[in-house]
């Protein structure tokens, strides 16, 4: 029996609570948990916007270490460290086949995946696959990639989602290219992800907005240029900052309607505006008929920063590795497993960057 943060049904606290493990199968390891962090899609999966399967164990966005290889598996040793991979393509089906495996067929079924159970015996369900507000989890081999030495666990948690859709977002959805100007619209851990890539990609102006007054020292010490609160006339503020056009490139990393009709609004005519955020089913984004022809933007959808986990993360890697990419700014909290309902909080209040929850994992270095 393992520890674990089990949501037991829609609008309900989610409590740690004992668990049993799925049995190894042979195409399987089992990982101890280094690090996770706590991604707003995990509060999406408790509040009715996203809808598993409960009860659920919460958390996708993790390091760990390979603790158990199933008899199947070759590849890969006891005492690997790995990035758990919550958008892994099965390499075969029309979209990874045609080069876009971040809307692998296979990916969007994972929502819930079955596997363990609680202490009664009622079967469990592992959040995309993983599980990972856990002590230990069992996924498939391609559920994890592979880390180089030296990678610390709390940044190698990142980069399994906020770090994969925000950076990628900016790097491979909207390949921003030197001297483009961007707009960022919500700073959590997707957001700053997309605002140290646009830095990176050179840039500028980089307009961050949110809520929250005392995200700008953050905003600017990543790269900002200006920080704006959201207010609904930000779109003119915007074209005051780039010529009266508007931005190049709007990154809507919330999923409100609201917020992604000014991001839309933000972008210059033929620009192009990013919905990264997961919104709710229920809810529309009204755009005018006239304004859609007149202003001539692309808007569209991001799933996963159109990005390949198993060709990016390496990738991230040697950026880290290199020292051109750090990511410690964008973790504001630390806690174990208790604390996830506090960092819950955090979020539906706007407050904190990226809460990261810390297991005693032996062995991940
Ligand atoms: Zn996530
Ligand atoms: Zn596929």
């Amino acid at each position: 029996m393992v520890k674990a943060l089990v949501a037991h049904e829609p609008e309900s606290k989610p409590e740690v609570v004992e668990v049993e493990l799925p049995v190894l199968g042979p195409g399987d390891l089992r990982i101890g948990l280094a690090a996770a962090g706590v991604c707003h899609s995990d509060l999406s999966m408790t509040n009715g916007t996203v809808t598993p399967k409960f009860p659920v164990v919460l958390g996708h966005e993790a390091s760990g270490v390979v603790l158990e290889v199933g008899s199947a598996v070759d590849d890969i040793e006891v005492g690997a460290p790995v990035v758990l991979n919550w958008a892994a393509p099965c390499r075969r089906c029309w979209f990874c086949l045609n080069a876009q495996p971040w809307l692998c067929r296979r990916v969007e079924k994972t929502v819930s995946t079955p596997g363990g159970k609680l202490a009664d015996g009622t079967p469990l369900n592992l959040a995309l696959a993983v599980g990972a507000f856990a002590e230990e989890t069992v996924v498939p081999r391609w559920g994890v990639v592979p880390l180089p030495p030296g990678i610390p666990a709390d940044v190698a948690a990142l980069m399994g989602c906020a770090v994969l859709t925000g950076f990628g977002a900016v790097r491979n959805s909207a390949q921003v290219r030197s001297g483009e100007s961007v707009a960022i619209f919500g700073l959590g851990g997707i957001g700053l992800s997309a605002l140290v890539a646009a830095r990176m990609a050179g840039a500028g102006p980089i307009v961050a907005i949110d809520i929250n007054p005392e995200k700008e020292a953050t905003a600017r010490a990543l790269g900002a240029t200006d920080f704006l609160l959201y207010d609904d006339s930000l779109p003119k503020t915007i074209r005051g900052l780039t010529e009266r056009r508007g931005v190049d490139h709007a990154f809507e990393c919330v999923g409100r309607p609201e917020t992604i009709h000014t991001a839309w609004s933000s972008a210059r005519r033929g620009g192009k505006c990013f919905v990264v955020g997961v919104g709710r089913r229920d809810q529309a984004v009204e755009i005018s008929a006239l304004e859609l022809y007149h202003y001539a933007r692309e808007l569209s959808g991001c799933a996963l920063g159109s990005s390949d986990p198993d060709r990016d993360i390496p990738m991230y890697c040697s950026m880290i590795g290199s020292g051109s990419l750090d990511l410690q700014p964008l973790i504001s909290h630390r806690t174990d497993l208790d604390g996830i309902n506090d960092a819950f909080d955090r979020m539906r209040a706007g407050e904190g960057l990226r809460t990261v929850v810390e297991f005693d994992a032996e062995g991940f270095r």
